[in-house]
């Protein structure tokens, strides 16, 4: 069970992904090995196994057991031509981590002025503190990107779609720009994950994931991981063990069960997610629907191009009203949860406030705006609670 199946469908790669045998021992899902001592037969051996690399043998706690390999070992399958995976506590230390295994003080780095805003924060904060400058670019801006490249920079970090906003970038055309000037190219797939974006396929050099979303897929453990090309793993590898990151084997063993129904998942958030966004677009209360797959979305023609399928998570815009309309449609909403976070099995609504956030791309909006994360629900369910909600906002209005 352990090949890579990469030309088979997902839910047979996500079912197969990692299982090796010697780390399974005929067991289905790997199970927990949970460690920090390894003992050694004689001083020999222990000095045998003090090396740099000690990817998949045991070594220490700190460096993984089977449990944490294997779910490694699943990711770096589901993106072709990767060399290998780092998994982390969080998907914000996955972010940080990669970002700090290629920059060195007096470095720039050019971020989408629509990342997630936690990666927004480590570069204006952490980042410059420690010598890096960070320069923010229209997420729109494709192959222009070559104009902002300079003799310092050394990193592109793309987020596409936006997790508010949902700009889809032209991955393509920045990496071609950055491979001509040897510059690393990041991204963060957690929208998409490597079953809707191959981006290490696509150019990437490093692909992150907050595992926290879709792969764990229950609402219940944070986790992340970045996949790496084989030019960029020595760093990563070696970055991250400088920083002491390891994530938890019970953690892992969690993302790897959820793993497992991903494709499925996936499938059914995105399906049910495209016919509430089509609903809302029906609606008079609201302006506009910001899904990648609807033409009102920036970059929707690129995310025809590049993208295999839609996830469960899109924003919309009211077509007028403040703070009031808004939080009295989000607060009447009986199946939808009020909270971060997303890619689980419930549905969840917050308010999103891009302008306070921007910096290049000034946001514009005819009203207040809503992110919906679409969970397992039954779609016709989340219409009728959507359908009262709204009313009430038009009765309150
Ligand atoms: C949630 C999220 C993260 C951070 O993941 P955590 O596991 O919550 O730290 C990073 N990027 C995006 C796009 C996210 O939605």
């Amino acid at each position: 069970m352990s090949e890579s199946n990469e030309d088979k469908g997902d839910g047979t790669r996500v079912v197969g992904a990692g299982r090796r045998p010697e780390w399974t021992q005929g067991i289905v899902n790997p199970p927990v090995w949970r460690a920090s001592t390894i003992l050694y037969d004689s001083v020999a051996d222990l000095r045998a196994n003090a090396r740099p690399d000690t990817h998949h043998k045991l070594f220490y706690g700190r460096r993984g057991t089977p449990t944490q390999w294997s779910l490694a070992d699943a990711l770096t399958q589901l993106e072709p031509g990767a060399e290998a995976t780092f998994l982390y506590p969080s998907g914000v230390a996955a972010v940080s981590a990669a970002l700090l295994s290629v920059l060195s003080p007096g470095d720039e780095l050019l971020l989408a002025d629509s990342v997630y805003d936690p990666t927004r924060s480590f570069a204006t904060g952490f980042l410059k503190r420690f010598g890096v400058a960070t320069r923010f670019y229209d997420p729109m801006i494709g192959g222009g990107i070559a104009d902002l490249i300079g003799e310092r920079t050394r990193a592109i970090f793309m987020e596409t779609p936006g997790s508010l906003t949902f700009e889809v970038q032209d991955v393509p055309a920045i990496v071609a720009a950055a491979k001509a000037r040897g510059v690393t190219t990041l991204l963060d797939n957690t929208w998409a994950t490597p079953l809707l974006f191959p981006a290490i396929e696509k150019g990437i050099d490093l692909s992150i994931l907050a595992c926290t979303k879709y792969v764990v897929g229950h609402s219940d453990v944070m986790l992340g991981s970045v996949t790496a090309a084989q030019s960029h793993w020595a760093r990563l590898r070696d970055t991250s063990y400088a920083l002491g990151q390891t994530a938890s084997p019970d953690d892992a063993w969690l993302g790897s069960r959820g793993l497992r129904t991903m494709a499925l998942r996936l499938r059914q958030h995105g399906e049910a997610a495209l016919e509430i966004a089509r609903w809302l677009q029906t609606r008079p209360e609201i302006a506009r629907v910001i899904h990648p797959a609807l033409p009102d979305c920036p970059g929707h023609a690129l995310f025809l191009r590049d993208f295999k399928g839609p996830a469960g998570l899109f924003s919309f815009v009211l077509a007028g009203g403040g703070e009031t309309e808004r939080a009295t449609l989000i607060d009447n909403l009986q199946l939808f949860g009020i909270g971060y976070s997303w890619g689980g099995f419930e549905s969840l609504a917050i308010p999103i406030d891009p302008d306070r956030i921007r910096t290049v791309m000034p946001w514009r909006a005819e009203g207040p705006a809503i992110r919906l994360q679409i969970g397992l629900e039954d779609p016709a369910d989340l219409i009728a609670d959507l359908a009262q909600a709204l009313d009430r906002v038009r009765g309150a209005s």
